[in-house]
Formats: C-alpha cells, sequence, structure tokens
C-alpha cells in the first residue's frame, strides 16, 4: 500500500518557488502584463468613486474558502452558488451580467443601482483592486498591472479623492483573512502536487523507466482551463471546490487545513492500494491536474509550475 503524504516531503515543496498573482485581471492580458510593484507606504488615489466600472468585463479566480464565503452571502449553498455563478467548476466567477462599461459584460454579481451584491463576502481580487499581490520564494509583494494606475482608464476622478497608502487600502478592505487563505491554499496546493511526486517517485514508477508521466504533467500546464477540468473530472472538481465544510466558515486557516485532510483522505482512498505502474502513472497525473486546477483558482500559472515540477521530478531520476 502507498501512504500518500506520509513520506518525507519531496522536492514539490522544498523547492518552493511560486509565483502568484491575485487581482481582477484584464481577461485579455492575464499574466502576461507589465507590473508595477509597490511599497505598503506608497500613496496612491485609492479612494474608490463606485462608479463599478472594475465590476465588468474581468476574470476573478477563486479558492474554495472564497466560494463558500460567496454563498453564506447570498444565503444559498456553495453547490447552488457554483451552479448559478461560476466556471471552471467552481474557480472562476461568471461575467454574464449586462452588458455595460466599453461594451463589456457585467460580474453576475453586480446589480445595476446597488453594486456587488456580495459585498461582505467578495473575494480577494475584488477586495485588492486595483491592487494584485505576489508571493515570490514566499515574499509577498503589492502591486499593479501596467505603468499606469488601472482606475485612471474607468475612473479618472479618482485622482480628485484623498490618497491613501497601500497598508491604509488594505486595511480598508479587510484584506487579512483572504490574504491567509489564498497563503493557506497555496500550501493544499503544494500538498497535492507533492502526492503526485510520491506516486511517481517513491512507488517506484520512476526507477522502471517510466517516461510517459512528466509530459503529462506538462501537457495539464498547458491545457487550456476548460479542457484541464475536463480531464480531472467531476468527483475531484467536486472534492477540490465543495469541500462540504460547514464550520470554520470564520477561520479561512482551520478551513483550509480541514479541506486539507479531507483531500489527503481521498487521495489515500483512491491511489493507497494502487499496484500497476499504469495506474500509478494514471494517479499521478491526475493529481497533478487537480493541482494545476486549484494553482490557476489562487492565481497561479499553471504552466510555469509545471515546468518547475518536472524539473524537481527529473532532477530526483524522473525520465522524459
Ligand atoms: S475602477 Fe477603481 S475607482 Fe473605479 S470603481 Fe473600480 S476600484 Fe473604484
Ligand atoms: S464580486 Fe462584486 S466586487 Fe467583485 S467583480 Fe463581482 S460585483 Fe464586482
Amino acid at each position: 500500500m502507498v501512504l500518500l503524504g506520509m513520506s518525507t516531503k519531496t522536492e514539490a515543496r522544498q523547492n518552493k518557488y511560486t509565483h502568484l498573482i491575485s487581482s481582477s485581471n484584464n481577461k485579455t492580458k492575464a499574466f502576461r502584463m507589465i507590473t508595477t510593484k509597490l511599497s505598503i507606504e506608497d500613496q496612491l488615489p485609492l479612494t474608490c468613486s463606485r462608479s463599478g466600472t472594475c465590476c465588468y468585463g474581468k476574470l476573478v479566480l477563486l479558492n474554495p474558502w472564497e466560494l463558500a464565503c460567496m454563498a453564506r452571502e447570498k444565503k444559498i449553498t456553495p453547490q447552488e452558488f457554483r451552479k448559478q455563478y461560476c466556471e471552471l467548476g467552481g474557480i472562476r466567477l461568471r461575467f454574464d451580467g449586462k452588458i455595460g462599461w466599453k461594451g463589456q459584460q457585467a460580474c453576475s454579481q453586480y446589480a445595476d443601482n446597488t453594486g456587488c451584491s456580495i459585498h461582505s463576502g467578495r473575494p480577494l481580487a475584488c477586495r485588492l483592486y486595483p491592487l494584485g499581490r505576489q508571493i515570490q520564494s514566499e515574499e509577498v509583494h503589492y502591486m499593479y498591472q501596467g505603468n499606469e494606475f488601472p482606475c485612471l482608464e474607468g475612473c479618472p476622478e479618482v485622482t480628485g479623492l484623498p490618497y491613501m497608502s497601500v497598508a491604509e487600502y488594505l486595511k480598508g478592505q479587510l484584506t487579512a483573512k483572504f490574504e491567509k487563505a489564498q497563503d493557506e491554499y497555496l500550501d493544499v496546493m503544494q500538498n497535492l502536487a507533492d502526492i503526485a511526486f510520491e506516486l511517481l517517485l517513491d512507488t517506484g514508477l520512476a526507477k522502471s523507466g517510466d517516461t510517459k508521466t512528466l509530459p503529462l504533467w506538462r501537457e495539464a500546464g498547458n491545457e487550456l482551463p476548460e479542457a484541464l477540468a475536463d480531464s480531472i473530472g467531476q468527483e475531484w472538481i467536486d472534492w477540490l471546490m465543495l469541500p462540504e465544510i460547514t464550520e470554520n466558515i470564520d477561520d479561512p486557516v482551520a478551513f483550509a487545513r480541514k479541506h486539507n485532510d479531507f483531500l489527503r483522505l481521498k487521495a489515500q482512498e483512491q491511489f493507497g492500494a494502487l499496484q500497476t505502474n499504469h495506474e500509478l502513472h494514471e494517479a499521478s497525473v491526475l493529481i497533478m491536474g487537480v493541482a494545476l486546477h486549484l494553482a490557476r483558482g489562487i492565481g497561479a500559472d499553471p504552466k510555469v509550475l509545471a515546468e518547475h515540477w518536472i524539473a524537481t521530478a527529473k532532477s530526483h531520476g524522473a525520465l522524459e
């Protein structure tokens, strides 16, 4: 029997490299834009004029705890919230509202006269906007996308409103809990990737001369989000996005850790008794796909992560 999550942590964790961006990204330019790095003391025109232009045509990605928070705010179950308002198994908020600013569709949560219908439960990307958050080698930075302050495009009037520091803005937006959730889900992502490593490196699969697993990790990293979600399958998508944790909703750290234990248990149930190299190969590819799907939901780049994890596996004897 393979005891997953029980071996010394594989290098997915030891060589931690993550480039994480969280913000309401422009759909077409997500992840590829120049960014302006900020210090916490920088003074910017961060008083919102409340015109709502940033609730049109954006890409808002979600982690499972944020999905649960939004559902609670809407007074429906996370299953219902996902069905009505999300895409890609729950990692992306749907923008299928009225056409508005610049001919783009509004967020599914945007109401014409009142604005965000889930304001108190809105996700980190919306709390941070116009800023974004990056984590690289465990260091957190704040930034905005492009060279020009993003609000100026839709709300140039902000320059006439009070300026404030990045630190004051984050405090006012109550981002702390949501940032913690994102950090915890980064760990969940790495724990899932660790399972893929264990199935490849600790079971004898890599030593058998397997050359098929790493190319499929790469394929998962390069796949379109829809195709990756399909290849993972409904069962794992549900375990990932709808963990049915009803307690700890106010404590994202406890929530994510409980979710992590649940996912590890499911991996143990599903993969613990696998015997053949083919089964181990398929399981390693599947769980790597789950890790990369979650990675996308928390704003990381699956392609970059897959390449990093492939290089790490190769440095430990895996072949392609
Ligand atoms: S673009 Fe900026 S100022 Fe305009 S509504 Fe959004 S956050 Fe507020
Ligand atoms: S969740 Fe709320 S704040 Fe975020 S884009 Fe949608 S309507 Fe705007």
